[in-house]
């Protein structure tokens, strides 16, 4: 789509922050977005760095008729972020934080990335419950959900979400919260970017201090089914302080994993603990006397640098693919799926992360927030990694294989870990009461669906 100059030109006096066109210095750089396997060509870019720059790129998109395609922190594996022809709304100049010690709240920009917040928020021993890797985006996270490594104990990311600041289809700028709009407040709270675009999150901060007990234990791959039985009992037996997530995958070449085990496949026990390490460790014990290891690292560590240990792993520009769904449980039947999957995964790079969710989200209605599925114990994220384009095939399928192999032992699935599969998984993310509020929310702040590019609730008007 080609736009008229003077339509720019006259965007350009409005706009504080770059306006980027096909064939521009910085439009490559800024339409990249984590996963390799879009490579979309909007026909403008508008890198925001104010409230005002989103409300003026909304007006834009909605009088051209351009589809939207908003970058948080560009993450979302189905690529939402990133649209052909349309008008990609580029939050991330927008990084600010700011921290009331006081209070023990924080204020993020729409554009912050988790790792923006965690050391701001560290300077005061304080941590918002969010997500493992700190190059995510708060904003797909949050308005999907968010958890991880505190969520047990403290909620999810949305339990935790005081008010935000949002950008409406109409181009106005609402608070939400318990106290104003409260439907729309409900709606960002898991129906992601469906109602408008957030230019600030407003979070309660839970106190962790600046180092938690965390660390790795890994179990060898042929012990992997014994293990996972103990495993699905033991982790549901553990005060809400500790965190444990099974990750099947090749060993990568970690120190302190000897040499021989590097790219051997294994059983990764990532925790946290917030507690004490001689307590941590005590609770650890029946998990490393259990099965024999092949290492293991535990051990006091800075906030910042366990929750962003995993970046490595997940750089941008690889290629991705995802399947998930929550899990009733982790039965034998479905441990021998997994397994019998996990024995023959496409690339090196592929991971089978099983989270356990149980604690504080449970505690929250189903209808509570637009977050439904919050009693299952466990998810199984399939997560397919791979670099060449001549792999996609067989990489694909090997996901959506181990993902229907596993299907009668599953409850609902993650919005937030949806890629691009059609309406009816999209629905699975939600119970029919909440999609139903959903839909209405819907008709009320997007009734033209402006925002479409996303796991899309479509109006019914
Ligand atoms: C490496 C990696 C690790 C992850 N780890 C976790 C994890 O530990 N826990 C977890 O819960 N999830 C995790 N996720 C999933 C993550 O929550 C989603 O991918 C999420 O969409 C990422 O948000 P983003 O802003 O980076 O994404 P983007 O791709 O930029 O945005 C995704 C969609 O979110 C919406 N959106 C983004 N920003 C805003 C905003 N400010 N206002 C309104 N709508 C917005 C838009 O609809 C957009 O299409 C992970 C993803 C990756 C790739």
């Amino acid at each position: 789509m080609q736009l008229k100059a003077e339509v720019i030109g006259e965007l350009k006096t409005k706009f504080r922050g770059e306006i980027l066109l096909p064939g521009e210095p910085g439009y490559d750089d800024a339409r990249k977005i984590w996963n390799g396997m879009f490579d979309r060509k909007p026909a403008i870019i508008a890198r925001c760095v104010g409230t005002s720059d989103v409300i003026q790129s909304v007006n834009f998109a909605r009088d051209n008729k351009l589809l939207i395609a908003v970058k948080g922190g560009g993450h979302n594996s189905a690529g939402t972020a990133v649209c052909d022809d349309g008008m990609m709304i580029d939050l991330s100049l927008m990084r600010r934080v700011n921290v009331d010690p006081q209070k023990k709240t924080v204020r993020v920009d729409g554009g912050c990335l988790l790792g923006d917040v965690d050391y701001e928020t560290q300077l005061h021993g304080l941590a918002v419950s969010a997500g493992i890797v700190s190059h995510t985006g708060v904003g797909g996270l949050t308005t999907g959900g968010g958890f991880g490594w505190l969520s047990r104990k403290h909620g999810l990311s949305i339990d935790n979400l005081l008010s935000a600041q949002v950008v409406t289809a109409s181009g106005e700028l609402v608070t939400g919260s318990a106290e104003e709009n409260r439907d729309l407040f409900w709606g960002i709270c898991g129906g992601g970017g469906n109602f408008g675009i957030v230019t600030s999150f407003e979070f309660r901060c839970a106190e962790i201090g600046n180092d938690v007990y965390s660390g790795f234990i890994v179990k060898k791959f042929e012990d992997a089914k014994k293990y996972m039985q103990f495993h699905r009992e033991y982790v549901r037996s553990l005060p809400e302080e500790m965190t444990i997530w099974t990750v099947v995958r090749h060993a990568p070449p970690l120190p302190f994993l000897p040499k021989d085990v590097h790219g051997k496949m294994v059983v990764v026990l990532a925790f946290v603990w917030l507690g004490g390490a001689s307590e941590g460790e005590k609770l650890l014990q029946p998990i490393r006397d259990f099965s024999k290891q092949e290492g293991e690292a535990m051990g006091m560590h800075p906030w910042v640098v366990w929750n962003s240990i995993f970046d490595g792993l997940l750089v941008h520009g690889a290629r991705n693919y995802w399947k998930s769904h929550h899990l009733k449980d982790l039965s034998d039947p479905c441990i021998d799926q997994i397994l019998e999957y996990a024995g023959k995964m496409p690339s090196e790079e592929c991971e089978v992360f099983i989270p356990h969710m149980e604690g504080a989200p449970s505690r929250v209605d189903g209808d509570g927030t637009a977050f439904a599925h919050r009693k299952t114990p466990f998810l199984l994220n399939v997560h397919t990694r791979w670099q060449d384009a001549k792999d996609d095939e067989k990489c694909i399928a090997w996901a959506r294989e181990l993902h229907g192999a596993t299907q009668e032992f599953a409850q609902g699935v993650y919005v937030n870990f949806l890629s691009e599969e059609g309406e009816d998984r999209i629905k699975a993310a939600y119970t029919p009461k909440v999609w139903d509020r959903l839909v209405k929310t819907k008709d009320k702040y997007d009734p033209d669906n402006l925002f479409r590019m996303n796991q899309n609730i479509k109006p019914s008007l």
